[in-house]
């Protein structure tokens, strides 16, 4: 039983509207696609969505780092996932949005090949995961009305962006909690745009606004700082850009630095990390969250998968694929009801079949 080719394709999605955050706006993902063929038979979807913001990753460099790694891959046994991370880890070092295709794409073969849904034999937790929606920076009347259509659609939990101007910021999550009432949940991303003494002076005038939790306030490597804003805020503070791997989630918890964890697979290199993340913040009393960058429908399905299995990834921010306009799965994947990711019945990651005319011919085929 082993991988018999691996072909590899670069996608680029557009926005519905240009997606703002703290550092700046995007009006297109540009993603790349990984496809493993066993010779048994089964093939395997996975996907990269790299951000050079966050990992210094873009589709070039993830190709680049795929031609050094996937030559090694053919003939692998393809449910051997410890030993191809360690041999990826061992090929490059960081890259971990390059490592997420193939990471991704064999846990997709390995549910296709024990005949379940992914979530299913990842641990099975629960049946269906609670996903937000993600306001974009606007202006506060604007990010309101955009609140309140999120509501319409039924989404129950908001993440709403800040950290431009601390008083704006304010100002949004008071008009956003007036539009929509208590009963939704709320939680901020500052996306690092705070320092440390914006952090905690926001966050106790937003207290008020029953702020689930705050996510990375201030810049990443401000360890410092971090530390400062958890002791002084009222609301919880969660790691994003602070945290890619295990070593950072243990170094962050062994320094009290934070409440919780936003795991993303393109930052810990796929599910298989991204396990062992949950698994160290468990032990600390730390609940994660599974977010993302701009995955399509295969990267936010192995989110989603994840996050249904694992007891300790409590929350989701699993939304790229409904910010983005254009669509890569035609059949399959996991939808949206009532702000809840349901699996369709289907094995692996459940991508049933591809958009031919966004995918593509491959750029490479490796065999
Ligand atoms: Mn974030």
């Amino acid at each position: 039983m082993g991988i018999q080719q691996i072909e590899v394709y670069p996608v680029t999605l557009a926005y519905r509207e240009p997606f703002r955050i703290a550092p700046g706006a995007s009006t297109e993902s540009h993603n790349v696609v990984a496809k493993i063929v066993t010779d048994y038979g089964v093939y395997g979807w996975g996907e990269a969505s790299p951000s050079e913001r966050v990992t210094g990753e873009t589709p070039e460099t993830v190709i680049k780092v795929l031609d050094k790694i996937v030559p090694k891959l053919i003939g692998m046994c393809p449910l051997r996932i410890e030993q191809t991370v360690e041999l990826m880890d061992n090929l490059v070092a960081e890259n971990p949005s390059a490592k997420a295709a193939i990471d991704i794409a064999l846990h997709d073969i390995f549910g296709k090949t024990v005949r379940k849904e992914l979530f299913r034999v990842l641990g099975g937790y629960r049946t269906d995961v609670l996903t937000d929606i993600t306001l974009g920076i606007k202006s506060p009347k604007e990010m309101a009305r955009d609140a309140v259509k999120a509501v319409k659609r039924g989404f129950k939990a908001l993440k709403v962006k800040v950290g431009v101007n601390p008083e704006e910021d304010v100002e949004r999550i008071r008009l956003i909690r007036e539009a929509v009432g208590e009963k939704i949940h709320i939680r901020i991303d500052a996306n690092q745009g705070w320092t440390p003494k914006q952090a905690i002076q926001a966050l106790n005038k937003m207290e008020k606004y029953n702020i689930q939790f705050a996510e990375q306030p201030v810049p990443a490597e401000d360890l410092k700082g971090l530390i400062e804003v958890k002791r002084n805020s009222p609301i919880p503070v969660m790691a994003d850009e602070s945290v890619h791997s295990p070593g950072d989630a243990l170094r962050l918890v062994e320094a009290e630095a934070i409440d919780l964890i936003n795991i993303k697979l393109m930052k810990s290199g796929g599910i298989h990390k991204a396990e062992k993340i949950a698994a160290i913040a468990e032990a600390a009393g730390i609940p994660c969250m599974i977010g993302c960058m701009g995955e399509s429908e295969i990267g936010i399905a192995a989110g989603a998968h994840l996050a249904a299995a694992i007891k300790n990834i409590q929350y989701a921010d699993l939304d790229s694929d409904l910010l983005l306009k254009e669509k890569l799965a035609k059949k399959g994947g996991t939808k949206v009801k009532n702000s809840m990711r349901i699996f369709p019945k289907s094995h692996g990651l459940g991508i049933k079949e591809l958009d031919n005319s966004k995918l593509g011919k491959p750029l490479k085929v490796y065999k």
